[in-house]
């Protein structure tokens, strides 16, 4: 069970198609664990539907039909593949595996200076960075500020930061005002979605040897 969520703003705006696409492909992850934002997210979607029955009925122009459905099915398919159940589907939530595969297990890895690993994913919206991070058991990030936000879903494993712990499914989201320095919980990897809109801020030494490896 999911105990950190996406701001509610970010639910609406995946409703009504306004989230850039980065950032409806980490709201999209989560929803694939969590239950209780699917449900948010549909009665959004509801109430959009709601709304556009009120409205005065305007002419179409020709196809306009016929484009609309068909747009409506591919949108259909996306939304149920991210509704099933991972326990039946596997580790990586559907919105994911275009880009990474169906298994975490696959991933080609590249080291951070010793600290962690990472793997940068094709841009899919200008401005955002977007990386899958492997932290080992017990290691930590090293402390950092955010020049913009930071995101994060957890694939596996888990982590502390800032005195809050997250896990399997759960989102995080961090601004320009926050320091951290993410520690993996002892087990296993902590496998993150990690999505920047900016520069992290690295002030010691352990940062400074690592941001090179990490921008945009
Ligand atoms: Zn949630």
């Amino acid at each position: 069970m999911t105990s950190h969520h996406p701001p509610e703003t970010f639910l609406l705006d995946v409703a009504t198609g306004a989230l850039p696409e980065a950032l409806r492909l980490i709201v999209a992850g989560h929803l694939a664990y969590c239950g209780e934002c699917r449900a948010q997210v549909g009665h959004w979607e509801r109430l959009g539907g709601d709304l556009l029955l009120s409205l005065e009925p305007v002419p179409m122009r020709t196809g306009a039909l016929e484009a609309c459905l068909a747009r409506l099915d591919d949108e259909a398919e996306i939304a149920n593949q991210d509704a099933i159940s991972l326990e039946r589907q596997g580790p990586v939530p559907p919105v994911l595996r275009p880009f990474i595969g169906a298994d975490l297990s696959g991933i080609s890895w590249n080291g951070v200076g010793g600290y962690f690993d990472e793997v940068k994913l094709p841009s899919i919206t200008p401005g955002y960075r977007v990386s899958m991070l492997r932290v080992p058991p017990g290691k930590y990030v090293p402390e950092h500020g955010h020049e913009g936000n930071e995101y994060m879903l957890v694939l596996a494993g888990g982590y502390t930061s800032g005195g809050r712990h997250y896990e399997t499914g759960d989102f995080s989201f961090c601004d320009a005002y926050e320091h951290h320095a993410p520690i993996a919980d002892d087990g296993n990897d902590c496998i993150c979605l990690l999505v920047l809109d900016a520069p992290l801020a690295f002030s010691d030494a352990e940062g400074q040897e690592i941001a090179p490896f990490l921008s945009m």
